[in-house]
């Protein structure tokens, strides 16, 4: 295993496998990928740099894009995972609407859950947020993904202020009606999310507390971003991902990301370099010698990877405050963690 600067290690890989996609969200962050950048791995160039993280002992793998079922060789690139990664974990965050297509093939392949974002249940308030009339089909996508048994379902809900923020009991509600977790999103400023970060934002801190009213027992993530968890009295789980200015949340991350283009990016507030992992992979002569330069480009995407919260909130109110007061990364920051050159506080 290998572990950063700053003592976290790595342990998953989250592959954008394109960059294309169905919808057209007008806050998407394309997963911190810049503008310019252009191409797509291969199937085979993803089996590499799945069998590279499993020799560093990184065997959680998640699949997103742009949309990740827009590639038709997706039941492909989940085959190459498992064949290679050896995965504990192997999952994906699409936006359902064509799942009804897939569900099968890819629980077949080898995926073992999905996250499906639905932002919201209103036809008009889903076409105005994605930027199509696919609320139904995304539906029919959670069914599908249930009789494949692709669960624990997780839905993701990314807040927005004046456009769907009044639909959180909604959805817990209907949360709990399909057995699902529901995961409530903060908006956060970078890509296209950048652009009505102002307008749109809501803070986390505001659901936090609708949350606590209602929870029976709040339970934290350790092992991802030290996320909060509500289990509410109606028996529905509801993660809260605050990352706006929440340095407790970088101070668990285990990720590098895998960008569109086969760059390797340490974190998705990141403005690059990226790594040229696809360029690097694709120079070797033979497939071991693939293996062994993601394996270097991973290392050195790892070297790049540091806690940031470069985004505190204009009104002052700081994500910490999601978490519950006796907080046991107080504990282990207390004790002591590796300062950035190694050495221990
Ligand atoms: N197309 C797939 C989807 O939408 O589920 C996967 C890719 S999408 C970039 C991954 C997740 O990030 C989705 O749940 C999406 O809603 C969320 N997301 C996109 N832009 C965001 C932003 N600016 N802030 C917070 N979450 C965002
Ligand atoms: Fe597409 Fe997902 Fe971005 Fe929406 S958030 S535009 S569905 S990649």
């Amino acid at each position: 295993m290998i572990f950063d600067r700053y003592g976290r290690p790595f342990a998953t890989l989250r592959i954008a496998v394109t960059r294309r996609c169905n919808f057209k969200c007008f806050f998407c962050h394309l997963e911190g990928a810049s503008e310019t950048s252009r191409g797509e791995l291969k199937t085979w160039e993803i089996g590499v740099l799945a069998e590279a993280s499993r020799r560093l002992e990184a065997r959680r793998f998640k699949l997103t894009g742009g949309e990740p079922l827009i590639r038709s060789d997706i039941a492909e690139i989940v085959g190459e995972i498992k064949h290679f990664g050896d995965p504990e974990d192997l999952s994906m965050t699409t936006n359902g609407s064509l799942l009804d297509r897939y569900a099968y093939r890819l629980a077949e392949a080898g995926l073992n859950r999905v996250n499906i974002s639905l932002h919201s249940l209103r036809g008009e308030v889903f076409r105005r947020i994605t930027g199509v009339d696919a609320l139904k089909s995304v539906l029919r996508g959670i069914e599908a993904a249930y009789d494949a048994g692709l669960t624990p379902i997780k839905l993701n809900y990314v807040v927005l202020k004046g456009l769907n923020d009044d639909e959180l009991w909604d959805l817990v509600e209907y949360a709990g009606r399909i057995n699902a977790r529901l995961q409530v999103i903060e908006l956060h400023p970078v890509g296209l999310g950048a652009v009505g970060f102002t307008k749109y934002h809501y803070p986390a801190t505001r659901i936090a507390r609708m949350l606590e009213e209602h929870a029976e027992k709040i339970i934290v993530r350790e092992e991802l971003h030290m996320r909060p968890i509500y289990r509410l009295s109606n028996g529905v789980e509801v993660e809260l991902v605050g990352p706006v200015g929440n340095y407790w949340f970088c101070s668990r991350c285990t990720r590098i990301r895998v960008l569109p283009d086969g760059s390797l990016s340490p974190c998705l507030n990141w403005k690059g370099p990226f790594i040229p992992a696809a360029e690097m992979i694709r120079r070797a002569k033979s497939r071991e010698e693939a293996v062994e330069k993601a394996m270097e480009a991973l290392i050195k995407a790892n070297r790049l990877r540091k806690p940031y919260y470069m985004f505190p909130l204009e009104d002052g109110s700081p994500s910490l405050q999601l978490l519950p007061r006796r907080n046991p990364w107080l504990k282990s920051f207390r004790l002591g963690l590796p300062k950035p050159d190694g050495r221990l506080a």
